[in-house]
């Protein structure tokens, strides 16, 4: 098996590297630091297959009102679509 060693950008230790969210041995600081524009997009990829918005706790009343009728509207239309994806698979020819 072989062995990666990364150096702390810190304090400059040399540490095993086992996994891939590992701290520093020495001052405990992230030895590999994930960037906010790399949080950003991780965040876009895990929400990039909902197509309803979520509805937040901190939202104000007509937000989620707002919300509720976009996310209805769009499982009408998703069902509207399907239907005739449906009403064309089916039918002959
Ligand atoms: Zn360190």
């Amino acid at each position: 098996m072989t062995s990666r060693q990364i150096r702390c950008k810190k304090c400059g230790h040399w540490n095993q590297l086992n996994h891939d969210d590992q701290q520093c041995s020495n001052c405990k600081s992230p030895l590999i630091e994930v960037s906010a524009s790399e949080v950003a997009s991780l965040e876009r990829r895990k929400t990039a297959g909902e197509l309803t918005v979520k509805i937040l706790e901190s939202d104000a009343w007509y937000t989620v009102i707002f919300k509720k009728i976009y996310n209805a509207v769009t499982l009408v239309f998703i069902s509207i679509i399907a239907f005739f994806l449906w009403l064309f698979a089916a039918s002959p020819g």
